[in-house]
């Protein structure tokens, strides 16, 4: 079973805690997915085409500021050098980009999974993290989703933010609930450096939450979802039965991978020597001279 991971690095704005290679630029966009179409074409008859691809995922950034129309070319291109036999094709989405239109157009894509960055439906909060949607667009986003065919679909929540009481996590929560979705994935503020989040904190700005404050949240969280009869499936993820994500899958099974777009990296376990060899062959002369699993971490890495 493989996987590829789809790296779209536009954003709207920056939020303040996020670390991920992203551009808030817009007008690179279409000379942005000519030049990934062209990464696509470069691995026709590469050993990576062999395998079955059973899941495609479009990350980011934010894929959803593309067009469906450009959504669908890098389908259609995926589809020309891979074989792909989908059982997830799902593409990350920020509320403020759903559009009962745009979920039609990416249905007729192939899409068949969304993930929604939620992260909170208090307008304090979506400030604080500098959101690009605020609190009315995220609960219209999910009616939306709810009135569309897409049954599977997950959102994304943040807690640990500093001053986050356990009561308004409480409350994000069963706002959440109301649309008794069928997948969440939350996940604990981390502050990373070079963000603007981690420059507020050594200016004194911002106090970070205190660590057990923020793992009795996590401990609330976990109850919480659980009486709502989702499964904690992995540290972060809860799921309805049949809803766990099979592209996560790939990753905790050590499955083969490959990333595409700036941001991604990728994994592959050669099948045999003369595969591995084939791998650091003379086509791939800037391996040579390294050991063989030197080369494959340069290479999944390049
Ligand atoms: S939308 Fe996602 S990728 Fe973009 S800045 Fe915010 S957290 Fe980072």
């Amino acid at each position: 079973m493989s996987g590829i991971y789809v790296h779209i690095p536009f954003c709207k704005q920056a939020c303040s805690y996020c670390d991920f290679y992203f551009v808030t630029k817009s007008d690179q966009k279409e000379n942005f997915v000519q030049a990934l179409i062209a990464e696509i074409a470069a691995l026709e008859g590469q050993v990576f085409t062999e395998e079955v691809v059973k899941s495609v995922y479009f990350g980011g950034g934010t894929p959803s500021l593309l067009t469906t129309d450009q959504l669908g070319r890098i389908i259609t291109e995926l589809e020309r050098v891979f074989t792909l036999e989908l059982d997830e094709l799902t593409i990350e989405m920020n509320p403020d980009n759903v559009t009962p239109d745009y979920l039609k157009a990416l249905k007729d894509c192939g899409f068949d999974r969304i993930s929604m960055g939620v992260q909170s439906f208090s307008e304090k909060s979506l400030n604080f993290m500098n959101r690009a949607h605020n609190r009315t667009q995220a609960l219209q986003a999910l009616e939306d989703i709810v009135a569309s065919s897409f049954q599977n679909y997950t959102v994304d929540l943040i807690y640990g933010q500093p001053d986050q009481t356990s009561a308004e996590l409480l409350e994000d929560i069963d706002q959440l609930m109301v649309f008794n979705p069928p997948h969440i994935s939350a996940y604990a503020l981390t502050i990373e450096h070079n963000t603007r989040l981690a420059k507020q904190v050594e200016l004194g700005r911002v106090k970070p939450a205190d660590d057990d404050e923020v793992a009795d949240q996590m401990d609330l969280l976990a109850r919480s979802l659980v009486n709502y009869g989702l499964d904690r499936y992995e540290v972060s993820s809860f799921a309805k039965a049949g809803f766990q994500a099979k592209h996560n899958q790939i990753y905790w099974d050590h499955g083969n991978y490959l990333g595409l777009g700036p941001g991604a990296h990728s994994f592959w376990w050669p099948k045999t020597p003369v595969e591995k060899e084939g791998l650091m062959g003379d086509d791939a002369g800037f391996f040579k001279g390294l050991s063989s699993e030197q080369a494959i971490v340069a290479m999944v890495q390049s």
